[in-house]
């Protein structure tokens, strides 16, 4: 019942993980790109030969982004790796001051001041994008001591209520208190918010 835009996340969680553990990597003593584990800090060691590469990985960079749909225009950034690709007509997520907006990227603007199709994010000044109503929604997920921060994207028009019970990541999680942009806090069994008025929802792990 809750449309989630995979894509975005899996991309972002894939990243995270390589960044760390393991790494594909190219072996000057294999000659080809083989899996390679983190000895320390920016130390690799091939998995096949065991020889030791440095690789260092990419930063991430903020871009400003002007995002707008029919009522206005809003400006906030989106984050991504400096090596990433922007692509006219993708979808990325936009940072705004308290929520995370999905737009669809119009047009493309180089540090030169060149307009393109696409572009490396490290050289890209700002991008446009056409508001495609989706939201990117901010849980605390509570399993016992453990708080964990979550988000998803959703239709802006999804409806959550105190009480429900989410699934994510296979697990499932009940709904005990929805924050509001506009300040407000939902904790009564019923109550409902939309997807894009909500600042965070807090649930808790039901095995
Ligand atoms: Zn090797």
């Amino acid at each position: 019942m809750h449309k989630t835009l995979g894509l975005i996340s899996d991309m972002k969680k894939d990243f995270k993980n390589q960044s760390t553990l393991n790494m594909e990597l190219y072996c000057d003593s294999c000659k080809e790109v083989t899996k390679h584990e983190l000895v320390k800090q920016n130390l690799y060691r091939c998995s096949i030969c065991g020889t030791h590469t440095r690789f260092s990985p990419p930063k991430e960079v903020e871009i400003k982004a002007i995002l707008s749909s029919d009522e206005k225009t809003e400006i906030g950034k989106v984050k991504v790796s400096e090596e990433d690709e922007i692509v006219k007509g993708s979808e990325m997520i936009v940072d705004l001051k308290e929520v995370s907006k999905v737009g669809k990227v119009t047009a493309i603007q180089l540090k030169n001041g060149r307009m393109v199709e696409f572009s490396k994010a490290k050289d890209t000044y700002s991008i446009w994008l056409r508001n495609v109503g989706e939201v990117s929604v901010k849980f605390s997920l509570h399993k016992r001591a453990v708080t964990t921060p979550y988000k998803m994207v959703f239709d802006g028009e999804t409806e959550f209520v105190v009480g429900e019970v989410i699934n994510i990541e296979g697990k499932k999680y009940r709904i005990h208190r929805i924050k509001l942009l506009d300040g407000g806090l939902l904790k009564r069994e019923g109550e409902k918010a939309l997807a894009k008025d909500i600042k965070r929802i807090y649930a808790t792990y039901t095995p």
